[in-house]
């Protein structure tokens, strides 16, 4: 698992597909190589886009790990995030078992939505 294997540090990356549904992951690097916070590296964020593209998928969340926080966005996550069009996936390490949660954020108004992971 990403997010377990990137400890200290937040893991972080972007989920293709389809409408609603994500058919592929992407790991990226987090940039910052922080347990508090992470930045995609544009380049490789420019290579998802394009691999993406030429799959005929589309962006439709972006993902990062809490190692130790709860899977609410934070502050700076509110605040960083641009797109009201895709949802935002934290994983939480906080637990014995990961929790992962969906929001969407609007013009820093956040709304939690259910995902199913299958
Ligand atoms: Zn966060």
């Amino acid at each position: 698992m990403q997010a377990r294997a990137e400890l200290p540090n937040e893991a972080c990356g972007l989920l293709a597909g389809k409408g609603e549904v994500a058919q592929k992951r992407y790991g990226m690097t987090n940039a910052d190589a922080s347990p508090e916070h992470f930045t995609f590296l544009p380049a490789e964020q420019f290579q998802v886009l394009r691999s993406a593209r030429t799959e005929g998928l589309d962006i439709i969340a972006n993902y990062h790990s809490h190692p130790v926080t709860p899977a609410r966005p934070s502050e700076e996550d509110i605040r960083l995030a641009f797109d009201p069009n895709i949802l935002y996936v934290i994983v939480s390490l906080a637990d014995v078992v990961p929790v992962v949660k969906a929001y969407r954020i609007k013009f820093g108004v956040v709304e939690q939505e259910l995902v199913e992971i299958y």
